[in-house]
């Protein structure tokens, strides 16, 4: 996922800009991390470079 994303991509709840938590990534990309809302606290997973903003929240039961 390129790090780019990130200025298209706005928190689905609020709107809010979103902020990248990343544990693997490279010079242009994210691997592994999460997407955290500094505005409202949600946070979506990125595993695999892929985003994922169905599971809605830390908690993905
Ligand atoms: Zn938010």
């Amino acid at each position: 996922m390129n790090k780019e994303i990130l200025d298209i991509l706005a928190c689905p709840q609020c709107k809010g800009d979103l902020k990248i938590n990343s544990t693997k990534e490279n010079k242009t990309e994210i691997f592994e991390g999460q997407f955290i809302c500094e505005a409202c606290g949600l946070s979506f997973p990125i595993k695999n470079g892929i985003p994922n903003f169905l599971s809605g929240g830390p908690e993905n039961s």
